[in-house]
């Protein structure tokens, strides 16, 4: 292993290497994720290409050397942190929208596009790439595709991987796999793209994108309902789904939420708001006032102590605003902050909350709850002032994140609606899925990878047992 960082130096010339001693290794040894500790790479690699990418992959499959994909690190779950040391391949420096067309509805991009900026060219030319992960102003569109990321406008657009039809992959071992289409449809053969995406690099990396685009919604509006409990905003949400009602966004915050924003936001919150929902619908500008009405109507039925609505661009980001303040107000107020993305079945929403505040008085953790309560999928926030890396803190932590995914489970939810399972939720997957459903998965990776050097130990837990028992 020792001699590899000379050896990437020589094929892919030295601009191209974060090497030991440099400043910026440690960066690459670091994402999103709650862990305290880093896991130094020996090198990072910044390829500039899909050949570069496929000429790393064949010499760490020669040299027998761990290598770890990795977009713009804003991973939460520890997905592109090197564990098993090895190499860092970095898509950063694979920035290039190479087209977009209007007629076709696609784009065609490198995977180290911010996805923020792939959404501003493309509503530029009256284009709309949907999915919105709260990141989006610094992640890439490949760890998207890696992640299958979401975001508030899943709810009526869907995922990452509705948005990718088409994939250009670097195999461990050096080949390079082009799959998918450029057309609406196509059902040709297996489809691989749906089983890249989602994968957390530990299949191929993704070197170039197909993706599929809307034309923009001619108009957009934002509400914002505060409720005096959770129990009444919920109710909101199910009579405004029954409703027919088909917002682009439909987003929770809980009482804990508002504490944290209370004198930051513009909006002065009453006080006895008990949560908030935020609701943002699309189309037509005529059908718009029709929608705000109705809205407006149920919010007020159902007991709301505000309503605030919102038209036009510069109300609307106010109104998001308080939504968008939220994460960064837990972040600077505590030392340590486990954001967990549990999916419930929609209806088991309250429930949920209610067993995330019973978890709250068994362990005295903090908690806070907001998210995506169109898709059950919620941002279950523990929070703590002491020293994250105190083991027994640590420890207490993840006792309390682990009774978070029982109860996510007995509801018949998911472990992890958008953010991954990476490193830190791997050893939960088996509350999830049965022996047999992790030993398909162990097989499909390795006939991907058979030597278990692509981001190894990540997203499925290793075999403790025969499968058999
Ligand atoms: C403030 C904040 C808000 C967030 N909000 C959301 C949200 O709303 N929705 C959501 O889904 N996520 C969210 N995230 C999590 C994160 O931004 C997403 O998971 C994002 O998709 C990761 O993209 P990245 O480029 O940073 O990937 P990285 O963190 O670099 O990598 C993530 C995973 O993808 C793999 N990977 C990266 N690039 C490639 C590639 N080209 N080929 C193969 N594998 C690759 C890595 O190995 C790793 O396993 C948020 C994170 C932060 C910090």
């Amino acid at each position: 292993m020792s001699d590899i960082v000379g050896i990437l130096e020589r094929e892919l010339g030295g601009d191209a290497i974060v090497g030991p001693g440099h400043e910026r290794l440690d960066d690459y040894g670091r994402d999103e994720s709650p862990l305290p500790e880093f896991f130094p790479p020996l090198c990072a690699v910044l390829v500039e290409s899909t050949e570069q990418a496929a000429a790393v992959l064949r010499i760490c499959l020669e040299r027998k050397v761990p290598v770890t994909p990795r977009g713009a690190g804003s991973g939460m779950c520890g997905g592109a942190l090197p564990i098993a040391g090895g190499i860092v391949l970095s898509t950063e420096r694979m920035k290039r929208i190479i087209e977009i067309d209007p007629g076709d509805l696609i784009a065609v991009v490198q995977p180290g596009v911010v996805t923020g900026v792939l959404q501003a060219e493309v509503e530029a030319q009256g284009l709309f790439y949907p999915p919105d992960p709260a990141s989006l102003e610094y992640c890439s569109i490949g760890g998207n595709a890696a992640t299958n990321a979401g975001g508030p406008r899943a709810f009526k657009y869907g995922v990452t991987r509705e948005y990718i039809l088409g994939l250009q992959v670097a195999l461990m071992g050096g080949e390079v796999l082009r799959c998918g289409r450029r057309t609406a449809k196509g059902v040709t053969g297996y489809d691989l793209v749906a089983g890249f995406v989602g994968t957390e690099g530990t299949f191929g990396v993704i070197t170039e994108l197909v993706v599929k685009l809307l034309p923009k919604p001619p108009a957009a509006a934002t509400v914002l309902g505060v409720f005096p409990d959770v129990a009444a905003a919920g109710s909101a949400i199910t009579m405004l789904l029954r409703d027919g009602l088909r917002p682009r966004v439909l987003e929770l915050a809980d009482k804990s939420s508002i504490d944290h924003i209370r004198g930051k936001s513009r909006y002065r919150f009453p006080d006895n708001a008990g949560a908030i929902v935020l609701i943002e619908v699309d189309g037509e500008p005529e059908s718009m006032e029709m929608m705000m009405e109705k809205i407006g109507v149920r919010c007020d039925e159902l007991g709301a102590i505000d309503v605030l609505a919102a038209t036009e661009p510069a109300e609307r980001r106010a109104v998001w605003e308080a939504r968008r303040l939220i994460s960064p107000s837990l972040k600077e107020a505590y030392r340590i902050k486990v954001n967990e993305d549990v999916c419930v079945p929609r209806g088991k929403i309250v429930e949920m909350l209610a067993r995330v505040d019973q978890v709250s008085a068994e362990t005295q953790i903090k908690t806070c709850v907001f998210g995506h309560a169109g898709d059950g999928n919620l941002h279950v926030n523990l929070l703590s002032h002491d020293d994250p890396e105190d083991p027994a803190v640590r420890k207490h932590m993840w006792a309390a994140a682990s009774r978070i995914f029982e109860h996510t489970i007995a509801l018949g939810g998911t472990l992890s609606g958008e953010h991954g399972i990476g490193l830190t939720k791997r050893d939960y997957v088996h509350l999830e899925q049965s022996e047999q459903v992790l030993e398909w998965q162990r097989r499909w990776k390795l006939m991907w990878d058979p030597s278990n050097l692509l981001n190894p130990g990540k997203k499925i837990p290793a075999r403790t047992k025969p499968c058999s028992e």
